[in-house]
């Protein structure tokens, strides 16, 4: 891909707006700008201009302002013409745009720019996106933590303390006499020990910020007047919004969306899956359960004067194995009893009414609890299953590292390894069908 020519787009939202953004990076646009406004722009100034078509016609007036490289987002010239949200008139000033020479920017092709020049490195570009898809206040609030580097400060961190001891182990590479003892009498695998709880502390960070990212995924299942509509009514009342549902998402499988303590929560019925010969309906079957495979937990909602009914039964064991089960039973008010929870063995029981709300507070802890989310967010960073999957591969790289009983080239070859992992979330070593794929996803004039 080439980096260094010019490119534009309308940076705002399409439809009507009270302003409306395009946004110009290239290597050079001093002789754009004059064109475009009729006349030299100063740098970082915001200048009320007309905007000029090729004949000198005024296609908007507004506010433009220049950031010369490399003091910019992208790292490169970057002109901002800040007209009016309107459609047409924002193709007109990129059109403008075009005609000058600018071509159309790819999706994130902006951020990409930045993310090359070192204007960010790569975890933080992906939470430009994060950001700018968060659906709920605390998934904007861990993107924005992301973006200002905290994760990836973290993982600095991490790689510098693995540097530091690679450094001292590959030393004695060089005088193998001296390997036998040098991991004992060094302090090389307590070093090892610290770290790997270190990179423990950050992965369960960014695994709380890739649930609030994605949100948590809930099976609910339950027969037909268990409650289900008047539970999902509670739980999206009082403090608890509608959510939109996330781009991607199987819509026909998951109906539900609602939001608890800035999570997004998305239920996916089970009411449909049952036996049919219906091809239509089988598909929908189908898409409910690979929806099922991702999903973080499993809601099973029971009459509590009438007990588990062998159809639920018969869906809990075909649920993936491991998949946390919260069995709420709900109409506690007919039978004359008081909310409660019972834990049993690995399994949580909570006893409501989903007429009353009485209860409905304990499902609401006890569901975050049970997925692994912990209230507060402290220091939690927005992250993406590449993130998890990294991490996931260093920590197995320190654990074997470990294993290395003596063996110095061993050792130094799984922190090595465990390195690289770590900085791919970075973006130190990346492909272009990486970035590709990462920057595609992006919305046009980020
Ligand atoms: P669904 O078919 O599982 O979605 O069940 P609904 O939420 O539609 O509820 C079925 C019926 O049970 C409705 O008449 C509800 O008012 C009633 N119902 C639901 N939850 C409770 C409860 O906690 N107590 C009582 N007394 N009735 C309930
Ligand atoms: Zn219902």
């Amino acid at each position: 891909m080439v980096n260094t020519d010019t490119i534009a787009a309308i940076a705002t939202a399409h439809g009507r707006g009270g302003i409306g953004v395009v946004r110009v990076s290239g290597e050079d646009l001093r002789v754009f700008a004059k064109k475009i406004l009729g006349k030299n722009s100063l740098p970082r100034v915001a200048t009320l201009s007309d905007f000029l078509g090729a004949d000198g016609e005024v296609i908007d007036q507004g506010i433009a302002l220049s950031f010369p490289a490399p003091h910019s987002y992208t790292g490169q010239d970057v002109l901002e013409l800040q007209g009016h949200g309107g459609d047409a008139v924002l193709r007109r000033v990129l059109s403008r745009c075009l005609e000058l020479g600018a071509r159309p920017a790819e999706p994130g092709e902006f951020t990409q720019r930045a993310f090359l020049n070192d204007k960010m490195d790569l975890a933080q570009a992906e939470s430009v996106a994060d950001l700018i898809d968060a659906a709920t206040v605390e998934a904007a609030k861990t993107a924005m933590r992301s973006l200002r580097g905290e994760f990836s400060h973290a993982i600095h961190q991490l790689v510098d303390a693995l540097t530091s001891l690679r450094m001292l182990v590959e030393a004695t590479l060089d005088f193998p006499e001296e390997e036998i003892d040098f991991l004992e009498e060094s302090n090389a695998l307590n070093q090892l020990v610290a770290i790997s709880a270190q990179l423990d502390k950050v992965f369960h960070q960014a695994k709380q910020g890739s649930l609030l990212r994605e949100g948590l995924h809930i099976v609910l299942i339950g027969q037909p007047n268990v409650g289900k509509s008047s539970l999902l009514n509670q739980l999206a009342g009082e403090e608890v919004s509608i959510v939109t549902p996330v781009a991607g998402t199987t819509r026909d499988a998951i109906r539900q969306h609602i939001e608890i303590e800035g999570v997004a929560l998305h239920f996916i019925d089970t009411a449909g899956l049952r036996e049919t010969d219906e091809e239509v309906e089988k598909i929908g079957i189908a898409r409910t359960w690979s929806a099922i495979q991702q999903a973080n937990a499993a809601l099973l909602l029971i009459d509590a004067a009438k007990g588990i009914a062998p159809v639920d039964l018969d869906i809990i064991t075909k649920l993936p194995s491991g998949l946390p089960l919260l069995r709420v039973f709900n109409k506690v008010d007919l039978l004359g009893q008081e909310p409660r929870v019972d834990v049993v063995g690995g399994t949580v029981d909570i006893y409501l009414s989903a007429k009353t709300g009485a209860g409905v507070d304990l499902l609401h802890e006890h569901l975050l609890r049970v997925v692994g989310w912990q209230t507060g967010g402290e220091g939690v960073f927005i992250a993406r299953e590449r993130h998890l999957s990294a991490l996931r591969v260093a920590k197995e790289r320190l654990t074997l590292a470990a294993t290395c009983e003596g063996r110095v080239e061993f050792f130094a070859e799984e922190l090595r390894l465990a390195q690289n992992a770590l900085s791919s979330i970075t973006g130190e070593f990346t492909s272009d069908d990486l970035l590709g794929e990462i920057f595609s996803r992006f919305c046009i004039g980020k």
